[in-house]
């Protein structure tokens, strides 16, 4: 019994990690501070209740340690919308909206899908430069936005927020970017925290040349007060040879 049990922490030991990279992502957003804009236009929720959940998905990604990566919802209502997307001509990214006809993004399944990434862009230096989400509004769709529970609403946004950060599917169950979504509440485990870490590595450095300045205290030898206290010294052996000699007794 105790050997299976130690062969099996080997082989955990052994994966290392399970997150895995978004296509060939390898930063991130090169902006570490990254502000996600929502057009609610086509939701099938209050928009009240739509922020709640984006900004508690928000929340979950935001405060992990090792990462300087902080995100954000603008507090500006997007006017870029379901065809700026799809054109790509949006410019306020990565952007959160409803559609009420997934087909227009290809062949998503809109009795299974409630949200997905359909763009992952990056520059020549391996940046994301275009994505955002897509939540289904689609009337009569199954996994439509007003079909499910709060916490599986705010599961998905977090899952696919991770996609829009960088993230692939985890190998990891427990993971929230494990690729099937087996919990009705949002969780960002180690595993999910791990991934971000590596694509937003916290700067501990700092400074132009990446290093904190060094604050020392200077222990200076007291050379002047040491000539002067030979000097001294000298003098007072050569005067007391002087009046030792001239006391020499008679
Ligand atoms: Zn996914």
């Amino acid at each position: 019994m105790k050997r299976v049990i130690f062969l099996s922490l080997l082989f955990i030991s052994g994966l290392g990690h399970a997150w895995t990279h978004m296509g060939s992502n390898t930063f991130g957003w090169k902006q570490k501070k990254l502000t996600f804009y929502v057009n609610p236009t086509h939701c099938t929720i209050p928009e009240s209740e739509l922020y709640q959940r984006i900004d508690n998905a928000i929340r979950a990604w935001n405060g992990i340690p090792n990462t300087d990566l902080e995100i954000v919802r603008s507090s500006v209502v997007a006017t870029d919308g379901d065809v700026q997307f799809r054109a790509k001509t949006a410019t306020q990214v990565p952007l959160i909206l409803c559609s009420q006809q997934l087909s227009d993004y290809g062949s998503v399944d809109a009795n299974a899908i409630l949200g997905f990434v359909p763009y992952f862009d990056e520059n020549g230096e391996g940046y994301v430069t275009y994505s955002g989400l897509v939540l289904n509004a689609q009337p009569g769709a199954l996994a439509e936005l007003s079909q499910l529970a709060p916490g599986e609403v705010e599961l998905i946004i977090g899952h696919e927020i991770g996609h829009v950060l960088g993230l692939g599917h985890s190998g990891d169950a427990d993971s929230l970017m494990y690729f099937q979504l087996n919990k009705d509440f949002l969780l960002v485990t180690q595993d999910d925290q791990d991934g971000i870490s590596q694509l937003y590595p916290r700067n501990v450095l700092g400074g132009a040349l990446g290093c904190a300045s060094v604050h020392r205290t200077e222990t200076k030898l007291p050379i002047g007060e040491a000539a002067a206290v030979l000097v001294f010294l000298i003098c007072l052996f050569v005067f007391g040879r002087f009046v030792t000699s001239t006391e020499q007794p008679l």
